[in-house]
């Protein structure tokens, strides 16, 4: 019981710290998730093999 009442107090905090992540910080654009088909020949062979979604800024095509 006690550690349930922890996450919630903690969720709040962490939801703030991330969400100014979802946007770049070159062009401002919003970060969106990607399948891994579609970048596939961008990725190194390690990448590929760990990873199965990533996150690409559209606008800059940085990924993440
Ligand atoms: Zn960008």
């Amino acid at each position: 019981m006690i550690s349930g009442v922890d996450q919630n107090t903690f969720s709040l905090p962490l939801n703030d710290f991330i969400k100014p992540l979802t946007r770049c910080t070159d062009c401002n654009c919003k970060l969106t998730e990607i399948g891994k088909h579609q970048i596939e020949n961008r990725l190194t062979s390690l990448t590929r093999k760990c990873y199965d979604k990533f996150l690409i800024y559209p606008e800059c095509g940085q990924i993440y």
